[in-house]
Parts: structure tokens; sequence; C-alpha cells
């Protein structure tokens, strides 16, 4: 069953948003789609950042395609998934806003039916950074990421360099397999005081939200060293520690300076470089990275 949405916010014509729910007729209707399609995989509770893939997909292609599906295969058994912040009616009105042709909103049934056991592993790039503390996760997005492409067909995918290590793993998966698509990466959105916005942010209280600043502060540091001449990648990564430490509410995960395409730890910094780090603030664990170029 699908619902049609109206968007209000165009006076001059209105724009009809179609919502689908089953891989079946995401099928049907998008054999009736104008290409080039552009296609914004997400988890939903939409912010900026989101925003800012789905506006650049809109601008570049003939045809929108938005999913929402918070994917259980990428969450391990102690992390949020049952947690995770949804606002579906929300999403579907900022979506039609922004003059999405399809909403694909699957169930955790349609895409992982009983006795479903296909998976798709992205070696190396998926071994480093966060996958000591998520083991798996870059299987079940590898996984859903695959399918969904397979689903859409999209000309074009965009994805945020926030999740820096994803769009590395979604590129290389991409390449290895020789799937007809482009992968788009886009810029990271952040808050006032450089905080990456992110549906995790939810999770932070007031008083933890100032805190969370620290972290594109230090990456603020790496980028200001590297730009001084520093080229230990030891000593940019411990004065960011340094840093970090200096806030009582968070506690680091990793910092790291490594390579963009291999994501091997680098000694010496030769750009381009990616400094990327993990950190929790209370509930939250937030990620970020900027590029050393
Ligand atoms: P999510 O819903 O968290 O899975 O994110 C969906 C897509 O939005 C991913 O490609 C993210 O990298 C991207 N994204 C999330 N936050 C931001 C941000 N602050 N700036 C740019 N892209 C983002």
């Amino acid at each position: 069953m699908s619902i049609i949405f109206q968007s209000k916010s165009h006076q001059t014509h209105s724009h009809q948003m179609k919502v689908i729910e089953t891989i079946g007729e995401l099928r049907q209707r998008r054999r009736q789609l104008a290409a080039p399609v552009g296609f914004v995989p997400t988890m939903g509770y939409l912010h900026e950042g989101h925003l800012a893939l789905i506006r650049r997909a809109r601008a570049e292609n003939l045809s929108l395609v938005v999913s929402i599906f918070v994917n259980p295969a990428q969450f391990g058994p102690q992390e949020d998934f049952s947690s995770y912040p949804r606002d579906p009616q929300r999403d579907l009105a900022m979506l039609a806003a922004e003059q999405t042709d399809i909403v694909f909103t699957p169930s955790v049934a349609e895409m992982y039916p009983p006795g479903f056991n296909s998976w798709v592993e992205v070696g190396q790039v998926t071994e480093r950074l966060e996958e000591a503390s998520r083991p798996g996760h870059f299987r079940g997005v590898a996984t859903v990421v695959a399918k969904l492409f397979d689903i859409v067909q999209p000309t074009r995918a965009y994805f945020g360099q926030k999740d820096a290590q994803q769009t590395i793993v979604v590129k290389k998966m991409v390449a290895d397999l020789a799937m007809d698509l482009e992968i788009v990466t886009v810029p990271t959105v952040r808050e006032p005081d450089g905080l990456a916005v992110s549906s995790r942010n939810a999770y932070l209280n007031p008083e933890e939200r100032p805190a969370a600043a620290v972290l594109y502060r230090s990456l603020c540091l790496a980028r200001q060293l590297w730009a001084q001449g520093e080229k230990d990648a030891a000593h940019i990564c411990q004065q960011m520690t340094a840093l970090i430490q200096k806030e009582p509410r968070a506690t680091i995960d990793y910092v790291s300076i490594a390579d963009p395409e291999t994501l091997e730890e680098l000694e010496v910094v030769k750009p381009p470089a990616l400094a990327s780090l993990a950190v929790k603030i209370g509930k939250a664990r937030l990620i970020d990275n900027v590029v050393l170029e």
C-alpha cells in the first residue's frame, strides 16, 4: 500500500510524493521515474545534514528517492537500535517540502524476511576505526546499502563526509562489485559551535551539549598544527587527545590520522590525510572528521 503526500510549501504547483513500503511496489514505480535518479539512504529523524544530501540530489537529478530505514543489522547487541530516535510524520513533511518523488520506508521484515542469510563483506577498510568498537557494523551497512541500490537502481547515491569510513566502504563496495552508479560525497553540515549535526545529538542533555563541541575543536587543532608544518601524526593525535581530556564529560574511543583510501594509520602526515575521532559524551557516541589537505 502506498500513500500520497501533497507538499503545501510550494504554492505554484503541488508536488506528489509517494510513500512506498514494499520492494515490489518500489520496483514498479521506479520504472516510471525520469532518469537520472538521485538516491539518499537515511535512518530518518531528518536534520540539516540529511537535507544537504537531499537538496544536492534534487538539484543534480530529474528524480529523487529517499529511504528511511533504521537498519538493525548495523547495530550491535548493546547498541541503540530500539532507542534510536524516530519521527516518521515529521520526516515525511520535510521530504515533501524538498520535492521528493518517492520515500521508501520498508519494515524490518520486508528487508530481512525470515531466513535472510546473505551478507556483503568489504575487507580491509571495514576492519579499522569504527570496527573496533562496532564489530560487524559495516557488514550491516554494506548489506543494506547493496540491497537498497539493487531495489532503487539509482544513477547517483549521496553520502555524508560526516560518516567518512561509511562513505569509503560504500565506494569500495561499488568499485569492487562494479555496481552501476556514482557515489557522491557531501560536506559535513555543522552547528554554529562546530558540532556535526547528527540524529544522535538528541541524546545530549543541556549540560552535555556544549561539551560536544570538543570534537570539532580537536579537529581544528589538528588542522592548525598541520598547517603550521607539523607532520608527525602521533604528535598531532597526542595534542588532540590532551585537548579532549580537558573536557570531563568526554571519553575518547579513538583519535586517528589515516590514509583516506586505505584507512591505514599514518606516521607521517602526507596530504590528503583523514583526521577522525569517536568520543562518548553521556549516552551519545559521536564521530567526526576533517581531511588535512
Ligand atoms: P543517517 O540517517 O545517520 O544514517 O545518515 C544518512 C546520511 O546522512 C549518511 O550518508 C550520513 O553521512 C549523512 N549525514 C548525517 N549527518 C550529516 C551531516 N552533519 N552532514 C552531512 N551529511 C550527514
